[in-house]
Parts: structure tokens; C-alpha cells; sequence
């Protein structure tokens, strides 16, 4: 039987697959759901973003994976909309385009020092510690003693978990084996996590903070002068739990006299990075010290903070692509309420959701409430175009183009290779680090071995 509705989601991380889910879920409502992905696989975020130590979110891959086994929806990995597929053509194929393609840039700081060798983005890092394919970063820098974290989020928690955390622990989990390869080895003696506004306006979730108290090892150093407030500061952590939970973890640690440790972990605050120093690559770290009485005023002092690494954690972006209309101020697609504001005369078949369209804020189950909210647009709002009835399906476009699609039956078959590798040594599963290593793993030939 022929879908009431045929509607395409680009982009299968969570926020894709909870679109997926929202939508097919009553089958009764009739409703066939394409979900494209640029990376062979799905899972998005879950599979290169979560930090591979955070087993119990990890999980949730069972969960999106049965999303992907329902009759009414096809996955189609390895597609890249503007590249192998164009936005008119969607259009043209299916009654709603949902695009769940969420912020993958780094913001920047934008001061010098910024491009030397050791100055890295998290977005990169976590790429690296995560397997996400083709990913390359200098990491000769990354085995500084002294490394520094900026931004006070939970991206910036888990870096500098990652750097710290026992390298027993992390032999027992999916993190990419080239990034095991070098941890083993280097582990710095200082992280240091440095926000610029202070204590109370850190963006830190307390269960997040709190973790780090259990990183073996590892001193935690709080400065209790850094965790001055304003008054403005303190009513405001009155009023709000979570900042309260913060502060409370991190007066603990301020209390607590280090026990000479092989590592330290720093948490400052009120300290505004102005200039990365170093010829050849990162040696310092200049930073402005800011007013506790109102943060967003310098006091003229500086100092300095010898580090051989810097890496960014100050949030993420979107970028513009394949003429879908862009907001640069928020990094968002252009949209009302997670409806599109197309560009195309008479067009009202697009919508967004996720860090598309709220920028990057939130926890992976966030994306869940957004995804209802889009469903129901679609639900409500979307109608059946007319077709041309000579028109070809997405798959037969796509093969004719000789793009290779990673349909879920060939995803089955790298998960399968992924978790056969990680049985051989203990693990859930050894991530494959390039698409090549993908394709070979669905016995997809390459374009060459193919003509
Ligand atoms: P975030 O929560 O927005 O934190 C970004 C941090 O960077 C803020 O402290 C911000 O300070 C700072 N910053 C921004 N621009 C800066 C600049 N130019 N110089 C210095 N500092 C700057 O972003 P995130 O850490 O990337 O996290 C993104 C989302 O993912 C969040 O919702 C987070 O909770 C979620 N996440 C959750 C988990 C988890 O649940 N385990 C793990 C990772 C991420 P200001 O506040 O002053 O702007």
C-alpha cells in the first residue's frame, strides 16, 4: 500500500531518528520515511560525539537501531545532500524534507595563536577519540604535560576526562583505537578547565561535574578566590538548583587539601583567553583576568599559563550548505518554530529540528520533545505533491549516479565487523576509522573496481 505521506530526513543522529520515530511510530498514519546520512552509518552524535566512557547513553544505540528496522523507514548512509543529491531534488520526491543535520563547526575564538600546531578544536578532539572517519589532527602536541580546556560546558568536561581518565577504564570501551594507541602512552600531569565568566554562569550539568571526583589519580584543584560570586551571581544560583549543585561540587573541591597525585585538574574561572603565544607551536596561554562584580569587565590584569595544548570547547556552529537558507547570527537553518523559511516561490514542504534548528544546546534526549513538536507540523501541515508519475525513486537516482548507498542491511554488516573486532579484544566494538574500511566491510567495490 502506497504512504499517505512520503517525507525525507536528512541527517540520521538522534534528532533525525527521533523525527524517524515520532513519525512512523502509529502506523496508521501512514507515513514512509527516507533518512539520509553523509556517513555511512547512522547514530549521529551518539556514535562520534558522546564520550566513549558514557556507556548507559551509548546504549541508546539499541534503542534508534529498531527505529531503523521499521518496515516504513530506509536508511541510505554515505550521501551527501549538495554533493549526491540536490535539495530541488528532494523536493521534487517527497512531501516534507526534514533536516536534522545539526551544528558540526566549532565556533572560534578568533585571537592570535589560534592556527598554531597544539591549538585544536574539541570538535576535531572528540572526532579523534571517537573514530569519525577521515579525521586527522596533529596529535604530537596533544602529548603536552600541560594542557588547557577552554570553555565551561559539559564538551569541555568530558576533554578533560578524556585526557585523565584511566587508561584501564577506556581499554573496555568503543574509543578509537588510534586514539587508545596514544593515551596509553601520554597522559598530561595538569588539565586545566577555564571559563570566562565565573562559577555560577558555568554551563556545566552537576552529574557531569561531579563524575570527575571519580577520576583515579587525579587531584581536583578549585582556587577558593575563583569561586567569588556577585551578588547578582549568588541570587541567581538561589534561585536555580543545578547552579546551586555546582557550586556546591566545587566548594567540595575547593575544601579538599590535594593528596599529591601523579595528575591535577584546575578549574578557573573569570578568565578571558586573549592570545595563544608560541613560534612553532603552543607554548603559553595569555589570558585576562575578569571582574567578579560584573564578568563581562576586564581588571587589566593578566597572566600567563604555560601550557603546551589548547583545546577549545566554547560550543558549536552550523554551516550553510546546499542553499537551504542559513541564519549566520544563531548558526541555525533559517526557520519559525522549526518550519523552514524556505527560499523556493510557493514551497512549504521543509522543516528542521535539533541543533539545526535550536543551536547547540541540550542533552540527546532534548532532541526528543523537539522531534514531536516537528512530526506534528508535518503531520498537521504537510500535503502530498504532485508527482511525476516517470519520476525515479532517491535509490535508482543515486545508482545511476554510481553513488554508493549504505542501505541498513550494509550497516548491519559494518556493525557487524565493528563488534567482531571489539569481541577479539574485550570491547563492544572497534570503531572502522575511514569510509574505505566501511564499503569494504559491505563488500561495496569501489567506483574504480567497479568500472
Ligand atoms: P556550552 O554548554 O554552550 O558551553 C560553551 C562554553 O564555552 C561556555 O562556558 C561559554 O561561555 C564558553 N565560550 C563561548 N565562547 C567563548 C569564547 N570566545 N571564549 C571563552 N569561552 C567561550 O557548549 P558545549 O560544552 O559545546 O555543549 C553543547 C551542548 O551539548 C550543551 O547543551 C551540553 O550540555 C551538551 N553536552 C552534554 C553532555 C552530557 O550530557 N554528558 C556532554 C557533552 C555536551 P559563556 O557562557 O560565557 O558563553
Amino acid at each position: 500500500m502506497d504512504a499517505r505521506l512520503r517525507v525525507v530526513i536528512v541527517g540520521a543522529g538522534p534528532a533525525g531518528l527521533y523525527a524517524a520515530d515520532a513519525l512512523t511510530f502509529d502506523v496508521a498514519k501512514s507515513v514512509q520515511v527516507d533518512l539520509l546520512d553523509r556517513l555511512p552509518t547512522p547514530f549521529g552524535l551518539l556514535r562520534h560525539g558522546v564520550a566513549p566512557d558514557h556507556l548507559k547513553i551509548k546504549s541508546l544505540e539499541k534503542v534508534l537501531q529498531r527505529i531503523i528496522d521499521r518496515p516504513a523507514v530506509r536508511f541510505m548512509g554515505n550521501i551527501t545532500v549538495g554533493k549526491d543529491v540536490e535539495r530541488s531534488e528532494l523536493l521534487d520526491r517527497y512531501d516534507a524534507v526534514i533536516y536534522a543535520t545539526g551544528a558540526p563547526v566549532d565556533r572560534r575564538l578568533n585571537i592570535g595563536g589560534e592556527n598554531l600546531p597544539g591549538s585544536v578544536s574539541a570538535s576535531d578532539f572528540v572526532a579523534w577519540y571517537n573514530a569519525y572517519p577521515e579525521c586527522s589532527i596533529d596529535i604530537g602536541p596533544l602529548s603536552a604535560s600541560r594542557v588547557a580546556v577552554l570553555g565551561a560546558g559539559n564538551v569541555a568536561l568530558d576533554v578533560a576526562r578524556m585526557l585523565l581518565i584511566s587508561r584501564d577504564k577506556l581499554k573496555s570501551t568503543d574509543v578509537a583505537e588510534r586514539a587508545l594507541r596514544h593515551l596509553r602512552i601520554h597522559k598530561p600531569d595538569d588539565v586545566y578547565v577555564i571559563g570566562r565568566r565565573s562559577a555560577a554562569q558555568a554551563k556545566f550539568t552537576p552529574k557531569e561535574l561531579r563524575e570527575l571526583g571519580d577520576l583515579e589519580d587525579v587531584d581536583i584543584i578549585v582556587s577558593p578566590e575563583d569561586l567569588l560570586l556577585s551578588d547578582t551571581d549568588s541570587n541567581t544560583v538561589a534561585q536555580q538548583p543545578q547552579l546551586a549543585l555546582n557550586m556546591q561540587v566545587l566548594h567540595d573541591w575547593a575544601s579538599t587539601p590535594p593528596k599529591n597525585k601523579a595528575h591535577r585538574l584546575h578549574f578557573r574561572f573569570l578568565l578571558q583567553p586573549e592570545r595563544i603565544e608560541g613560534e612553532a607551536c603552543v607554548r603559553s596561554l595569555r589570558l585576562q583576568t575578569m571582574d567578579p562584580r560584573d564578568t563581562s569587565l576586564r581588571t587589566g590584569r593578566q597572566i600567563d599559563l604555560d601550557v603546551g595544548a589548547v583545546i577549545r570547547a566554547i560550543g558549536f556552529t552550523g554551516q550553510p550548505f546546499a542553499g537551504i537558507p542559513h541564519d549566520a547570527v544563531s548558526g541555525t537553518i533559517r526557520n519559525v518554530n522549526g518550519r523552514v523559511l524556505s527560499d523556493y516561490d510557493g514551497v512549504d514542504q521543509e522543516f528542521v529540528t535539533g541543533w539545526a534548528r535550536r543551536g547547540s544546546t541540550g542533552v540527546i534526549g532534548s532532541n526528543r520533545a523537539d522531534a514531536t513538536e516537528v512530526a506534528e507540523l508535518v503531520l498537521s501541515s504537510a500535503k502530498p505533491i504532485r508527482r511525476d508519475p516517470h519520476q525515479s525513486d532517491l535509490l535508482d537516482l543515486l545508482g545511476k549516479r554510481g553513488v554508493t548507498v549504505v542501505t541498513a542491511e550494509r550497516w548491519s554488516l559494518i556493525d557487524l565487523e565493528e563488534r567482531k573486532r571489539g569481541t577479539e579484544q574485550g570491547r563492544p566494538r572497534i570503531k572502522l576509522e575511514s569510509t574505505r574500511e566501511m564499503l569494504d566491510a559491505c563488500r561495496v567495490p569501489s567506483r574504480t573496481e567497479a568500472h
